[in-house]
C-alpha cells in the first residue's frame, strides 16, 4: 500500500508518500524559519498563512516526484493534532477534501505518534514493546510503546520541553533561531565541564524531567560575563544529557522488558545525545535505535508511516474528524504537566 502524509502541526509544511514496505518515494518539507526568525518563535497567525498557501502545491509536487497520481494512492494520513490548531485546521481539511475526491480512506494522525513511530519506518527489526524517550520541541516524555495506539507515560517533564530549552538558551546565547542545531555546532567548540549548571531531578525515584532551572542557570551564566559562549553551550548540552541518561535508566528499571531504547522528536537528531542514549542502551544489553535526522524534526513521511501502521490494522477515521489542539498519547497520565511530580 501507499500513504500520502500530510503534516502542518507547527512550522513545517510537508507531504510526503510512503509504502507498506518502507520506501519513502517521495517526501517536501517546506520549512518556515525565514518567515518566523525575526520575532524568535512560531507565529501561529504566520504559520497557519504560510501553510494555507503552501500544501496544496506540495503535495502536487510530492505527487510528481514520486510519478503518481492521486488515484494509485490508497490512503491520506494527516496530522490531526495536537500543535497550532490553524495549521492542524488546514493539514486535516486538505486531506478531507482529497479523501473524498479520490474516494479514499482518511487516516487523523497525532503528531506524537508519527513522532513515536518513526523509528519503525526507519528500522525495519524494531518490535513492539520498545522504550521510547520522546524529545521535542513541545514534548520530553518516556513512554512504553506497546503497539499502534498503545502507549503507556512513565515520565513527562514538569515544567519545559527540552527542545525549549535548547531554543532559549540559544536565543540567551544570541543563536537566532531555530536554536537547537546552532546550540549544538557552538557547544562542539566548547568545554563541557567549565561551566557549573544543575541537574535537575536527577536520582528522583519517578524518571520525570525538568529544565526551567536549567535554562535560568544558562542565563545567569550568560550574564555573569564569566564564560566563553561555547563553554555554556557545552555544558548546558552536557547537563541537559546527564539528565536524560539518569532519567531514562531509571525509566529502563521500570518499564518491563523492552525489545530496544528508542529516542524519537527534533531533539533525537542531536549527535551527543544520540551518542550518550547509545552507551545506555549498551550498558542495559539493548539495541539501540534513532532515525536519521531528517526523519526526527518534522516531517510527512513519519505521519504517512503511521498511517501505514494504522491502514494495516484497517483502520480509518470519519470525514467529520476535529482537529485536536491537546491530544496526550496516554490519556490516563494526564493532567501532569505542572501537576508536581
Ligand atoms: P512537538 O513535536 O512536541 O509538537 P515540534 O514539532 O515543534 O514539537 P520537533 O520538530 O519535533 O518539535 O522538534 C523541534 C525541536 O527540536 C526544536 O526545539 C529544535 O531546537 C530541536 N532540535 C532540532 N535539532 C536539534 C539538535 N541538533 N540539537 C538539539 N535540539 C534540536
Ligand atoms: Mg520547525
Ligand atoms: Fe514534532
Amino acid at each position: 500500500a501507499v500513504v500520502l502524509g500530510i503534516e502542518s502541526s507547527c512550522d513545517e509544511t510537508a507531504a510526503a508518500l510512503v509504502t507498506s514496505d518502507r520506501a519513502i518515494l517521495a517526501q517536501r518539507i517546506a520549512s518556515q524559519d525565514d518567515a518566523h526568525r525575526p520575532y524568535g518563535g512560531v507565529v501561529p497567525e504566520i504559520a497557519a498563512r504560510a501553510h494555507a498557501e503552501r500544501l496544496t502545491p506540495l503535495i502536487e509536487a510530492t505527487l510528481a516526484d514520486a510519478g503518481m497520481a492521486l488515484g494509485a494512492v490508497d490512503a491520506i494520513a494527516a496530522t490531526a493534532g495536537p500543535g497550532l490548531i490553524g495549521g492542524v485546521m488546514v493539514g486535516l481539511v486538505t486531506a478531507k477534501a482529497l479523501a473524498l475526491a479520490g474516494g479514499k480512506p482518511l487516516i487523523a494522525i497525532n503528531h506524537l505518534e508519527g513522532h513515536a513511530l518513526s523509528p519503525r519506518l526507519a528500522d525495519a527489526s524494531l518490535t513492539y514493546p520498545y522504550l521510547l524517550l520522546l524529545v521535542s520541541g513541545g514534548h520530553c516524555q518516556i513512554l512504553r510503546v506497546d503497539g499502534v495506539g498503545r502507549f503507556r507515560r512513565l515520565a513527562t517533564t514538569i515544567d519545559d520541553a527540552l527542545g525549549e530549552a535548547f531554543d532559549k538558551s540559544a536565543k540567551v546565547l544570541g543563536l537566532g533561531y531555530p536554536g537547537g542545531p546552532a546550540l549544538e555546532r557552538l557547544a562542539a567548540t566548547g568545554n563541557p565541564r567549565a561551566v557549573p549548571l544543575p541537574r535537575p531531578l536527577r536520582g528522583h525515584a519517578e524518571p520525570h524531567f525538568s529544565f526551567a532551572g536549567l535554562k535560568s542557570a544558562v542565563l545567569r551564566a550568560k550574564e555573569s560575563g564569566e564564560h566563553a559562549d561555547a563553554d555554556i553551550a557545552a555544558s548546558f548540552q552536557q547537563a541537559a544529557i546527564d539528565c536524560l541518561i539518569d532519567r531514562t535508566a531509571r525509566a529502563l528499571d521500570a518499564a518491563g522488558t523492552v525489545s530496544a531504547l528508542v529516542v524519537a522528536g527534533g531533539v533525537a537528531a542531536n549527535k551527543p545525545i544520540r551518542a550518550a542514549l547509545e552507551a545506555l542502551a549498551s550498558r542495559h544489553g539493548l539495541p539501540f535505535i534513532a532515525p536519521p535526522p531528517m526523519l526526527c524534526t518534522d516531517n510527512a513521511a513519519m505521519i504517512a508511516w503511521a498511517g501505514v501502521e494504522r491502514l494495516a490494522l484497517g483502520q480509518n477515521d470519519p470525514l467529520d474528524f476535529v482537529a485536536r489542539p491537546r491530544w496526550p498519547l496516554d490519556p490516563e497520565a494526564e493532567p501532569a504537566r505542572g501537576a508536581g511530580v
